[in-house]
């Protein structure tokens, strides 16, 4: 027999856009179950960076920072046009800072502004410098207690010491810990809890980017005493007269009918890892590595399409949101990605090359500009001799020791373990780096020497590399004349293989700016809502700053979650303030 259950809401899916939606509801009265695919809640977002992008954010205004949501409608517009999905930008747009104050009122969910952080197409006219992107507090992990394991950790790649999480403002600390008593004791207290945590933890405590955000819901939910069913799958929603009412979930112990008066909402982080929706919606050469939670198998794309739901990748134009990214061997065997969202690629002394040994894109613009700059140069490609997917990342002796690249520290002292994996190639000259990767030679060496030629005046006359506020932030602004461009001139060099990745996908089930999944005739489906990632991005494929995906997550689920307790969302008006 089949067990029943009676809710207002149920949310498919514990990542950052499903427990948002979970919260609000709960806040606002409603009772509400979460069923929950893995053995922990999180997903993705546990192991992201935790931005997110926030136009007008309050948090960063108290802080000195200038910005407002008219500028950033100013700036979507020309990146993305207004023709598609304009409405809903504009409602995310009027929500965002009274989403996130409304969080942080009301439960533990807390942020800080990044301050700069410039958007990712910097030159274009609206977009910000800094002011826009916001970050989740750090999180003590204790307060969870024994709930603890029950947060998806990071990926180990983003963790020191097999479980130690760092933020950004950590790095200059931990790199010149022996550069001054202050950050030698900074570094020094950071391991010390370490230490402390590992006496009782399987990992460090002190949590943090997209680690802290799911810790930070998971407390709250806790608190407000929402109930979480893990490997508890959605498997399908049940309708009446056209109305969402409930859903199956699947269990170990059975099937759970939930019967949810107020409706279903999906958050089940997209279609990752579904093979049948990349080879559909992704572009040529499709893919092979994601970088999403390896539950995210389309569930509920695949939950909508069968409802008669539109699925959008038309008008998201392109399905992914990617990173390059390097495969890396773990140290206890098995394989692992390193995103290089913006450590190596824009500092000075780094190329990015073809299989020709050409480079083909500025290396550093965003993460995501970087892999449609792969695709756009591939397809254009015309030969294998000539392709771009692998691309290899290429540095000498003097870059990887100062900057690292990949999962190489600054410092470079774990070269030989990642040499003898081949996650590192090496050659003491650019012919012998070039035979390892089967690469052209001479077209490495005549690159080099041209891009060398391009550091010695600061100026890359072939692709502006260093021309952007974005890639100058990225830089080493103590190199000169361009904190972008450096020679590669001291041997041995030093290579990595580099393939797209997705971080999140784009395509998803069409909504209404209440999150409401719309039919093929772009009506509201009646008690069916979708957030995060299986939810059609509202920026139809284009990134155009840090946080743009769990930005729109985390508002939507708001929106959806006041839509379902039947209150309007709070909204401020789009101005030049
Ligand atoms: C390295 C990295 C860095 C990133 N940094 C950022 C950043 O700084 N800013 C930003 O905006 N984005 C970032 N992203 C992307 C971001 O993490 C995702 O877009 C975001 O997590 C999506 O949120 P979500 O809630 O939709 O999905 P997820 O976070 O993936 O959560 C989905 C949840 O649904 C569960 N689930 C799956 N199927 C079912 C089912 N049938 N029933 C019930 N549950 C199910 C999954 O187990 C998972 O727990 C990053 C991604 C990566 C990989």
């Amino acid at each position: 027999m089949a067990q029943e259950r009676e809710v207002d809401l149920l949310v498919a899916g514990a990542g950052p856009a499903g427990m948002t939606a979970a919260l609000v509801a709960s806040l606002q009265g409603l009772s509400v179950l979460i069923c929950e695919k893995s053995h922990q809640v999180g997903g993705t977002g546990s192991t992201s960076a935790g931005t997110l992008w926030i136009p007008g954010n309050h948090q960063s205004k108290r802080a000195g920072f200038d910005d407002s949501a008219a500028k950033a409608e100013e700036y979507l517009d020309a990146l993305i046009g207004s023709a598609a999905k304009r409405e809903l930008r504009t409602a995310y747009l009027q929500t965002g800072p009274a989403a996130i104050d409304y969080l942080e009122s009301n439960s533990e969910v807390k942020f800080a502004p990044c301050g700069r952080h410039p958007d990712y197409r910097s030159n274009i006219k609206g977009a910000a410098v800094s002011g826009r992107a916001i970050i989740p507090q750090p999180f003590d992990g204790r307060l969870l207690g024994a709930d603890f394991t029950r947060l998806r950790p990071p990926i180990p790649e983003y963790m020191l010491f097999g479980g130690m999480m760092i933020g950004k403002a950590d790095i200059p600390a931990l790199v010149g810990r022996f550069r001054s008593l202050a950050n030698f004791s900074y570094a020094a207290r950071l391991l010390a809890r370490y230490a402390g945590d590992r006496l009782r933890y399987p990992r460090g405590t002190r949590l943090m980017m997209g680690n802290a955000l799911a810790a930070r819901l998971f407390y709250s939910l806790k608190q407000h005493g929402v109930e979480i069913l893990f490997k508890a799958p959605i498997a399908a929603v049940a309708a009446q007269n056209g109305r969402v009412v409930g859903a199956t979930i699947e269990t170990a112990d059975g099937e759970i009918h939930v019967n949810a008066a107020k409706g279903v909402v999906l958050a089940t982080g997209g279609y990752g890892h579904n093979k049948t929706y990349r080879d559909a919606f992704m572009p040529r050469p499709v893919p092979v590595h994601s970088m999403a939670s390896e539950f995210n198998q389309g569930d509920g794309i695949a939950i909508g399409e069968r409802l008669g739901a539109r699925i959008a990748p038309e008008e998201s134009g392109h399905s992914g949101l990617w990173t390059p990214a390097s495969v890396t061997t773990r140290a206890g065997g098995g394989k692992g990605l390193y995103p290089h969202l913006l450590l190596d690629r824009a500092k000075p002394g780094l190329i990015a090359v073809n299989a020709r040994g050409e480079r083909f894109v500025n290396e550093a613009v965003s993460y995501h500009d970087f892999v449609e700059a792969m695709f756009a140069a591939n397809a254009k490609a015309s030969s294998n001799t000539s392709s771009c997917i692998p691309c290899y990342l290429i540095c000498d002796a003097r870059f990887i020791k100062k900057y690292g690249l990949g999962v190489v520290y600054p410092g470079a002292g774990n070269l030989r373990r990642l040499l003898q994996a081949g996650y590192l190639k090496r050659g003491n000259t650019l012919e012998t780096l070039a035979a390892a990767f089967g690469i052209d030679a001479a077209g490495l060496r005549q690159t080099v020497e041209r891009h060398n030629g391009f550091a010695r005046i600061g100026i890359d006359a072939d692709f502006g590399k260093g021309e952007t506020e974005l890639n100058r932030f990225n830089g080493d602004p103590s190199h000169e004349p361009n904190p972008c461009i450096g020679a590669l001139a001291t041997a041995p060099y030093y290579g990595l293989e580099i393939w797209p990745a997705d971080i999140a996908v784009s395509t998803g089930l069409s909504t209404d700016a209440h999150a409401r999944v719309l039919d093929n005739d772009r009506q509201p489906i009646p008690g069916l809502y979708a957030c995060g990632n299986d939810m059609a991005s509202i920026m139809c494929g284009a990134y155009p700053g840090p946080g743009t995906t769990l930005g729109p997550g985390v508002v939507f689920a708001y929106r959806a979650a006041m839509h379902a307790a039947g209150k309007a969302p709070l909204e401020e008006a789009i101005n030049g303030d």
